[in-house]
């Protein structure tokens, strides 16, 4: 009885210790129910039609698509066989067997899939079209295009341009204290603490390596902190997923200057572009005492196309709009300005690359754009909007084989940019200029063409950057710098055309 009675309290304790770790057990597992897979994506999905959004669990697709294999052919038809070159990429295309990447009349670089190659080879050999292999296996290419900073690096970068905006932080701050009483805009309270050198972030951009969404915004955030007076960064809206467009001022303040808009990036994969563009920003902040214009610069117009690229697929060209009633992702950005919208060389089926959305600026990206001009006061001359790939300067209009009443002076200025390109780029650096629908393709929609004929910009054009096809959208990094060059080259043309008027 002695021992039963002292064991009771035990037996007690250890049903009721059991009964906790049971229930401890229930309320973690109803816990994990509520953590979302990481295979679970909630997506907000329009219902219909500018009306309200539902949200909606899908699978995401979590392997990054590859492109093993697969090739880029450059195919050539005679002047003849012209309507075969364009007939020949549209059955491909709407088939989904191959996909466009560039090109005119009569030639065309097209990216085949591996399992396609054969019967893509029988079918272009019986319509008697030439063809060579450009790039032999896209996924290498993609592989060795992009070489990531080691870790070194990137900390030698960050400190470097810390310890660099600290000192000219002091360098600001010194001769003020004497002269006026102002808040302090560097306030260093301590070399250890909130003040000092480690106050700045740095930044991790540099043009030896394409560089995420993150850097690229770091960058224009640390310019606007570390030099107030020159730059400021606003962002002009959000995309479909919610990143914001960063654009960047830059303006020494100069009474009466004419103002540029610039911008990169719309086209997702074109990965040059926003490493020009970036480039250009750090040439006109170091050399801001000279500027003789105010810039406007929005580095990735289309920042969901652009970490896409990095995260899931390099050659996606769209943004992340979701369609009502199809399975396919993204409007193509420049077929979604509002002029001519919807015309020749623009798609109204949303799995095709230059779908041109359910209506002019139906996209945030390019509305914010649209709103931005509208309530923007600035004595705006040019429009440049950057893509990849070809090497031409391109005016208006992409609509149609037509040129608007001014356009003598879009092409003597296009041939002072394309001279000015040369030389700032050494060999390779050929720049055609033309008319955009004669010279490449018609497209209607396009930035370009709304700049020119609603907003009444001068000087407007869109610079497809290098190459001329060697790599195409898969740029190596190491031509990062001189292309960059050559669209610096540009800008400063274009500025001192501006200045004229
Ligand atoms: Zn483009």
């Amino acid at each position: 009885m002695e021992k039963s009675r002292g064991s009771r309290p035990v037996a007690f304790a250890f049903v009721f210790v059991a009964v906790l770790v049971a229930e401890a057990a229930v309320i973690d597992r109803q816990k994990r129910e509520f953590v979302i897979p990481d295979w679970i994506e909630i997506v907000d999905e329009p219902v219909a039609e500018n009306s309200k959004t539902i949200q909606r669990a899908v699978r995401v697709r979590d392997a990054k698509i590859t492109y093993d294999g697969a090739q880029v052919w450059r195919v050539q038809g005679s002047e003849a066989q012209k309507d075969l070159v364009s007939n020949v990429t549209m059955d491909f295309q709407e088939s989904g067997l191959l996909s466009l990447w560039v090109g005119n009349d009569t030639v065309v670089d097209v990216m085949v899939r591996v399992e396609e190659i054969p019967r893509v080879s029988r079918y272009l050999k019986q319509k008697d079209l030439q063809y060579q292999v450009v790039i032999e296996d896209l996924q290498r290419a993609i592989d060795e295009e992009n070489p990531s900073l080691s870790a070194e690096e990137i900390e030698e970068l960050q400190g470097r341009k810390a310890r660099y905006a600290w000192w000219q932080g002091v360098a600001i701050r010194v001769p003020s204290r004497y002269s006026r009483p102002r808040p302090l805009r560097y306030p260093v309270a301590s070399v250890h603490g909130v003040g000092g050198p480690w106050r700045f972030r740095g930044h991790r951009m540099e043009w030896s390596s394409y560089h995420r969404l993150e850097d690229i915004h770091g960058y224009l955030d640390y310019l606007a902190e570390t030099f107030p007076d020159v730059c400021s960064v606003v962002s002009i809206g959000n995309s479909v997923e919610g990143r914001p467009l960063k654009v960047i001022r830059i303006s020494n303040g100069k009474p009466n200057a004419p103002a540029l808009w610039i911008d990169g990036g719309i086209h997702a994969r074109e990965w040059i572009s926003p490493a020009a563009v970036t480039y250009i920003i750090n040439h006109l902040v170091e050399n801001s005492e000279t500027l003789e214009a105010d810039y406007y610069i929005l580095p990735v117009a289309n920042p969901d196309g652009y970490e896409y690229t990095f995260t899931k697929d390099r050659l996606w060209r769209k943004n992340r709009k979701r369609s009502v009633g199809s399975l396919c992702t993204g409007v193509d950005l420049n077929r979604n300005f509002g002029y001519r919208w919807g015309g020749m060389g623009t798609s109204k089926d949303p799995c095709r690359e230059i779908y041109a959305g359910s209506g002019p600026f139906s996209e945030p990206e390019t509305n914010a754009i649209r709103y931005f001009f509208e309530a923007s006061a600035a004595n705006f001359k040019a429009y440049l909007t950057f893509h990849s790939y070809g090497q031409y300067i391109l005016y208006p209009w992409g609509y149609d084989k037509r040129v608007p009443p001014d356009y003598a002076d879009l092409e003597r200025v296009g041939r002072q940019v394309s001279t000015a390109m040369r030389k700032a780029g050494g060999a390779n650096s050929a720049y055609t200029v033309g008319n955009s629908a004669t010279t490449l393709y018609a497209a209607s929609g396009g930035s370009d063409d709304w700049a020119k004929a609603i907003l009444k910009m001068k000087y407007t054009y869109t610079i497809e950057l290098r190459d001329t096809g060697k790599h195409g959208f898969v740029l190596p990094a190491r031509y990062i710098v001189p292309t960059a060059k050559e669209a610096l080259a540009a800008v400063m043309v274009v500025t001192e055309a501006c200045k004229s008027l």
